[in-house]
This record gives structure tokens, sequence and C-alpha cells, in this order.
């Protein structure tokens, strides 16, 4: 396999074809077809969901019986390739992911989950059909001041460049995993506005909200749901102060109109460590922490994932 820059990977070597024709096989005869057959080894044995709803965080769980260290075990899911941490224990080796849909970005349909582990130098693969159900979200409508509905021209620029930053953090995919769950919550405010709320903005339609707005008064310590790296922090036009946290496995964390960062990018932040304080910088029209939860390039909801709801 040879990994593209976009994240996506294809097959190479003549020594591998014979994963492209079972692969091929699997597409023909139907859902998750082992074709471990042609090395000695257990099969992968593969917990996912047979059906998800758009927005909702899933888990998937791969056992690797009976083999000594996989070197790598790939995921791809959506078109986006993810490196999975294996941790083996006697001769058994496991690993668990994370992967959601986006709301107004996923459409309704069947999807192909993809495993592929390198064990000494051979590839195990195997594949899950997913069906992908549609959800509704309830619409919200916002009255903002104009000029932040419609930014002035004079500031596209920055705009751009901030999407392509913040683009760059929610795609960091490393293999090592320092999630794990439940996620904290990271004030202890009530939310004040879910996942996935259809937003018409000044009568406008907008992007689905892709996170969950805390009741927040400015000034209270925001924590860190989840432990990991800080790959980006900044003062975003829309997003205000905000912290990106990558947790592995493709699991990025972000935090936006905090008041004050108490981070900076490359420090590894424990589950609760406070991240800053809370605010209303960027887009906002009141205090409060927006809160959003990226796995392998798809925002999803968090709130199934908290220690309570
Ligand atoms: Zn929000």
């Amino acid at each position: 396999m040879e990994r593209r820059s976009d994240g996506r990977e294809r097959s190479a070597g003549k020594g591998r074809q014979w994963l492209s024709l079972v692969f091929l096989a699997c597409c023909l005869f139907g859902t998750g077809v082992n074709i471990s057959a042609a090395i000695a080894v257990a099969p992968i044995g593969v917990e996912c969901p047979e059906i998800v709803h758009i927005g909702e965080p899933f888990r998937v769980r791969v056992r690797l019986p009976g083999v000594p260290a996989p070197e790598t075990l790939r995921v791809v899911w959506l078109g986006i390739s993810l490196d999975v941490e294996l941790r083996c224990r006697g001769g058994d080796c496991e690993g668990e992911i994370l992967l959601g849909t986006e709301v107004g970005k996923t459409k309704p349909g069947t999807q192909t989950l993809r495993l592929i582990a390198d064990v000494g130098g051979e590839k195990i693969a195997m594949q899950r059909k997913i069906a992908v159900r549609a959800k509704h979200y309830p619409e919200t409508r916002l009255s903002l001041p104009e000029k932040m509905v419609t930014p002035p021209k004079d500031v596209l620029e920055r705009i751009a460049r901030e999407r392509e930053q913040v683009l760059k953090a929610r795609n960091t995919f490393t293999a090592r995993r320092y999630w794990a769950l439940p996620l904290q919550r990271p004030v202890p405010g009530v939310v004040t506005s879910p996942y996935g709320g259809r937003r018409i903005l000044n009568d406008k339609p907008r992007a689905p909200h892709g996170g969950v707005d805390f009741r927040a008064a400015s000034g209270t310590p925001v924590k860190a749901a989840v432990e990991g790296v800080v790959v980006l922090t900044g003062e975003h036009y829309y997003a205000g102060k905000s912290v990106y946290i990558d947790s592995g496995n493709g699991m990025i964390s972000l935090y936006m109109h905090l008041s004050e960062i108490a981070v900076k990018e490359g420090d590894l932040v424990r589950r609760g460590q406070v991240l800053g304080k809370s605010g209303m910088t960027g887009r906002a029209t009141g205090p409060h922490l927006h809160f959003g939860l990226c796995l392998g390039g798809q925002l999803v909801d968090p709130q199934p994932l908290f220690d309570e709801r």
C-alpha cells in the first residue's frame, strides 16, 4: 500500500494483487468477507455496528488473535485512511477506534469500512458494510450582527487562511492512542445548543451546528475532555480564541470562543487539565463554550461520549 498525501491509499506491487482480487470478490458477493486465506494466521475479529445514524459516533473494536505484534492496523472509512494503535498481550493484539459521520456532509446509504493489518510483512484485510441512516435534527434560528453573518470583504482572506489551518488540524491522523472513554465535560454548564441543529442566521440557511454549546460564564475554566497533544491554538474570526487537541487515531477535540488560552502547540494535556477560560471571542452572541469532536475528519455529536449526559 502507498499512502497518498490526501490520506487515501492505493494498492501497489504485484505481490499484493491477490488482495485486490479478494476485495473485488467481497464487492461482488456481499459483506464482511474475511480475506486472510493467503496467510496462516487467525482472522481479524471485528466488532462494529451494522447501522449508524448521521452525526452519531460509533466504536470499532478489532482483535487479532494468535499473531505476533502487527506493524500496523489501518482503517479506511469515508475515503480517509487512519492508523490505529494495537495493544498486544499474550500473543493477541487489540485495537479500537471511534468513527462517525458528519451532519450536513454525509448522505444516507451504505458505506464500506475496510481494515488492513500488516502481520509480519503480510496483509490481512477485511471489510464490513455499514448502513448510514438519516437523523432528524431541529432547526435553530439566530439573529446576529449582519457583519458576522456576511463578513466584510477585507476579512475574507483571513477567513480562508484560518479555514486552511483548522482543516489541517482537524485532519491530523496519528497512530498513537491517547483517547479513552468516557469524555469529560469541559465545563459544568448545561448544553444550550446541541449538535446538528440546522442554523438559520438572520433568515439565511447556514451549515448545521458542528459541535455542542455549553453554558459558561466568561472566565469559567475550560478543561480538556480527553488527553492529547495541542495541535493548534489561535484567535480566529469565527471561532475566536480556540484550541485543537489531537488524541490519536483521527480524534481531534476543539474548544472555541475562549477568553484566555493557557496551553501552547505541542503541549501534551491530560484529561481534565485546564486549557483556558471560556468567553465570547469570535462569532458569539454571548459567553459560552463551543466544543467540537472530529473523528477521521467528520465532526460528530460528542454528547453520547460524555460521562454524564
Ligand atoms: Zn456552537
